[in-house]
């Protein structure tokens, strides 16, 4: 690669506000904050256009620089660091919410558009509309999320992130532009079928197959209220009978399960979260009663503790992952998300604690339900000390042994890092990995697009 002629070439197809290779630029794009190692990274550019993202891949192309796309960069997992340096593709100009369609339910958007600048729009513009969002931070992006099958406070009623795409607008790694989608032949985002159906090959490829440039997703009916159920048992066991009866009432919208050894009265519990809605008090009281029955019958569930303060905490601002991040000073944080089957999810339980205690870490546990039990995401969170590089080695031990741990139990780590990608290469069906190696080599032959990722040799 010529850095000084691609400098140049970049900046005429951006702008040169738009490009840096300052040292403090890409000392930021370099790194995450989770345990990855930072890269170094050649450019930073901001396209605004479709065109102007083609041009870069062209460019691309001819001099063999990697791309790296980015939203909010906000994984944990180094998804968005370029392993192999060259452009870290910052998508967060491109921002523009298209359309809402009220009456197909969905959102047309670039894919720099925020969850936080959605959520926001559709509050002030469509107050009978909400799309489902993660509990990360409001910078991320909805595709940045979508396309690693991320999972939010409507995915017990509605699915995965992945799989609430509709459409989506690329751009290939040989630089064409291209829809996915009813968009291909329709003016409707509406749906991804009844065509071949090659969405899937955008989600949790992490970058390597193109780069989403517009893309379509569902939205769903806002309901007037929402309340919280809370209870609290003891034994892991309970869970799986327990998710399955109250995902049958059908009255849940999000089920998250959670254990933590910090504060102190938390210590030794789970304690259940069930998000209920509706349109009016009445139906939230009978809602509330059907909840209340299947906990009583279910026995050793708690639902008198000390919650007042707890449930409104939950009910105001869900994120209690991200305050466990200050159990270590130091303020580094990762977790592996691991997705399981709901048989195995006591089992995983125990399994994390002990490897939480065997590497010295507060244990956090947590478990959100996707569609009705069709698949549980299980994560354990461990903070750490960054400017530490012991204890970064430990949290990075821990992640590791609990990547193995969990896939032993035949989950699959989820927005997996470079060392859980290569755990999963390893274990996964070898005509998958050829499939994976055939699609890649006929898509991207110069490998330009986030390589070192899904890399089958
Ligand atoms: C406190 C905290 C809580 C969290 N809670 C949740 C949660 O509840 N649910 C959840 O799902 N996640 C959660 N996360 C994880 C993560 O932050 C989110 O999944 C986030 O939405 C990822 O989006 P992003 O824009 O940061 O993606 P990025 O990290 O920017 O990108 C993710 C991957 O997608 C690729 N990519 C990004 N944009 C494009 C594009 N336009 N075209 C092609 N590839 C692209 C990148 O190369 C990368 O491989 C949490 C994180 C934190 C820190």
């Amino acid at each position: 690669m010529n850095k000084d002629k691609s400098l140049k070439d970049l900046k005429e197809i951006v702008g040169k506000e738009f490009v840096s290779n300052n040292a403090e630029d890409l000392f930021i794009y370099s790194q995450d904050p989770g345990v990855s190692d930072p890269q170094p990274v050649d450019f930073v550019v901001m396209p605004k256009t479709v065109e102007e993202i083609q041009k870069i891949v062209k460019l691309a192309n001819e001099e063999k620089i990697p791309i790296t796309p980015m939203g909010g960069g906000m994984t944990l997992s180094g998804l968005a660091i370029p392993v192999k340096g060259g452009i870290v593709l910052d998508m967060k100009r491109m921002d523009e919410i298209i359309e809402i369609n009220e009456l197909s339910r969905y959102a047309l958007i670039e894919a720099g558009v925020t969850t936080g600048k959605l959520q926001a729009y559709l509050e002030e513009h469509y107050p009978n509309l909400e799309v489902s969002i993660p509990d990360a931070p409001p910078s991320v992006t909805v595709a940045g999320n979508a396309l690693i099958h991320g999972s939010g406070f409507l995915s017990q009623k509605h699915g995965d992130h992945g799989s609430m795409l509709n459409g989506l607008e690329v751009v290939l790694p040989n630089g064409e532009a291209c829809k996915l989608g009813s968009c291909a032949l329709s003016n409707y985002w509406f749906t991804r079928g009844p065509i071949p159906d090659f969405i899937g090959l955008f989600t949790s490829s992490f970058g390597t197959m193109g780069i989403a440039t517009k893309l379509s997703i569902k939205l769903y009916p806002k309901p007037n209220i929402r309340d919280i159920i809370l209870g609290r048992f003891e034994d892991p066991k309970m869970i799986p009978n327990l998710l399955l009866k109250i995902t049958h009432s059908e009255i849940a919208e999000d089920i998250l399960l959670s254990m933590q050894d910090k504060p102190e009265w938390m210590k030794g519990f789970f304690f259940i979260m069930v998000y209920i809605t509706g349109d009016s008090k009445e139906e939230l009281d009978s809602k509330t009663k059907i909840l209340k029955n299947i906990y009583r019958k279910a026995k050793g569930i708690d639902m008198e503790f000390p919650s007042k303060k707890m449930k409104d905490f939950f009910l105001e601002k869900p994120i209690f992952y991200s305050t466990t991040a200050d159990f270590r000073k130091g303020g580094g944080f990762e977790y592996v998300g691991a997705m399981m089957s709901l048989e195995k999810i006591p089992e995983a339980i125990v399994s994390g604690s002990k490897i939480s205690n065997k590497y010295g870490i507060i244990t956090t546990i947590g478990c959100r339900v996707i569609g009705k039990c069709h698949n549980i995401l299980f994560f354990i969170s461990y903070p750490f000390n960054r400017a530490d590089p012991d204890d970064v080695q430990n949290a990075r031990n821990a992640l590791e042994e609990t990547n193995v741990a969990m896939l032993e139990l035949g989950g699959i780590p989820w927005k997996a890092e470079l060392s859980a990608q290569k755990l999963i290469l390893k274990k996964i069906d070898p005509n998958y990995k050829m499939l994976l190696k055939t699609i890649r080599s006929a898509l991207d032959p110069n490998g330009i697009m986030n390589p070192g990722n899904w890399e089958v040799s």
